[in-house]
């Protein structure tokens, strides 16, 4: 006979499930700041995004996820990554906020974009969101004015 009563530390608390969505938005959201920041290395195509919901993760919003080079090689694969947004919390920022989150995951894929991930001893990430989104700024108004009838 089995016994179906779980005694209640091994049960599953079904409060704690994480929901992982595509999100072809933040795809293409990725996809303009790469162009417009000219990240010539990254390509665009092989960096996903997906919005999770329920994720224990109190001082994330966002987070990038690589793939090991024995899995590439295994599998037979070429790099790929993933940005993860929490979406509790990312959905709710302003948009020059989302950006900046967008521009540091960015940051985090190094120039040979081999599907390893650059951790943040390498490089000055805040000083470098910085300056790029600066830079996104403009170039998205220049954009936009260039398309208004002057
Ligand atoms: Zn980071």
């Amino acid at each position: 006979m089995i016994n179906l009563k779980i005694p209640p530390e091994f049960r599953l608390d079904v409060k704690m499930k994480i929901r992982y969505v595509q999100a072809p938005d933040l795809d293409e959201r990725v996809k303009r700041i790469v162009k417009l920041l000219d990240l010539s290395y990254i390509d665009p195509d092989r960096v996903k995004c997906v919005r999770s919901y329920g994720t224990n993760a109190p001082k994330t919003i966002a987070r990038i996820h690589g793939i090991s080079k024995a899995f590439l090689i295994g599998v037979g694969m070429k790099p790929h990554y993933v940005i993860e947004f929490i979406a509790e919390k990312f959905d709710k920022l302003p948009d020059d906020e989302k950006d900046e989150i967008i521009i540091h995951e960015l940051l985090h894929i190094p120039k040979t974009f081999s599907g390893s991930l650059l951790d943040h001893g390498r490089i000055d990430f805040d000083g470098e969101v910085k300056v790029l989104h600066k830079i996104l700024k403009r170039r998205l108004s220049r954009g936009a004015s260039q398309n208004s009838s002057r």
